[in-house]
């Protein structure tokens, strides 16, 4: 990417600098590792520090092979870094059959770490730099312009060994220091990190286990009926409103109960046959209508007839 700047160069004595580690101009004595080009060390403003080519403006210098070794030697030389969370998902059938599902959560946060090892030869793979973690050793995975590539994820997956991805963007101009640019990006970035193999997967899974429990119960869209002789009221709540519906095994339903439906704020809807009333004001009306069933439980049938038969007749042209 010959529009990326190249912050970082290798000096006389082989030793990876940034452009404020040396003398400005050609007097930084850096040689492009790629072409062999004498280097210019631009010391300019603030914006602008970065090593330009003196006479091949072809070459871009290989920016990323040289910004990915120094985020190497950022982990080799630190002795935290920030990792993302860890959330790990079990379920389990309990002895009830049930299912029952638990998690285990690693916060996210600076992990210490001890024994940094660049370039470990695992044979299989040859992580960019491996640390001993609390839970044992870790690998850190540097991706400048490329994520792991899956068949190399596919290796780390069979070594089971931790894995952390880190994916290193720099701002365009990290200004004069960029050592402490890399080293914000490599250790303390949030956005920039992902676990590719996840660290004490066992334990997590034993945690998770240990945690599972039942779901919680999904909300029963309870439907309740009351009964006043050969009236019924049942009353289903929908999202925003509660239905009353009322059957009757006899002429017309009880007029006491479809006077009170009324009278207690109920939208009568003759497409439905129901009454419609808030949701809110469901339990005031299982309220109600428990009384309501308890007073005409005291009336004989015969008395219960009588109201149907005359509620029959007047409702007849
Ligand atoms: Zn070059």
């Amino acid at each position: 990417m010959a529009t990326e700047h190249q912050i970082f160069a290798i000096n006389p004595e082989g030793k990876l600098v940034a452009v404020a580690d040396v003398a400005n101009g050609l007097a930084c004595g850096c040689i492009c590792q790629i072409c062999k080009d004498a280097l210019i060390a631009k010391q300019g403003d603030i914006r602008a520090w970065y090593f330009a080519h003196q006479g091949n403006a072809e070459c871009s210098g290989g920016p990323e092979t040289l910004l990915h070794q120094a985020a190497k030697q950022v982990l080799l030389e630190a002795r935290a870094v920030l990792v993302p969370v860890v959330v790990i998902g079990r379920s389990v059938r309990g002895e009830d059959g049930a299912m029952r599902y638990g998690k285990a959560i690693r916060p996210p946060g600076m992990l210490d770490y001890t024994d940094p090892e660049a370039e470990v030869d695992h044979v299989v793979v040859r992580p960019d730099v491996q640390i001993a973690a609390s839970f044992g050793p870790m690998f850190v995975e540097i991706a400048v312009t490329n994520p792991v590539s899956g068949d190399k994820f596919a290796k780390l997956l069979e070594l089971g060994v931790p894995t952390l991805e880190i994916t290193l963007r720099l701002p365009k101009h990290p200004g004069p220091d960029a050592w402490g640019a890399v080293r914000q990006a490599v250790l303390h970035a949030h956005e920039n990190r992902r676990w590719r193999v996840l660290p004490e997967v066992e334990r997590l899974a034993a945690e998770a286990i240990a945690n599972a429990e039942l779901p919680p119960a999904p909300p029963v869209r309870r439907q309740h009926e009351f009964n006043f002789g050969r009236t019924a009221v049942s009353l289903r709540p929908g999202k925003k409103w509660l239905a009353a519906r009322v059957m009757t095994s006899d002429f017309v339903a009880d007029p006491l109960v479809t006077g009170w439906l009324t009278r207690w704020g109920g939208r009568f809807d003759a497409s439905k046959g129901v009454w419609w009333f808030r949701l809110e004001d469901t339990d005031r009306l299982r309220a109600a209508l428990t009384t309501l069933a308890q007073r005409i439980a005291q009336h004989s049938p015969a008395e219960q007839h009588q109201r149907v038969l005359e509620a029959y007749y007047q409702a007849q042209p």
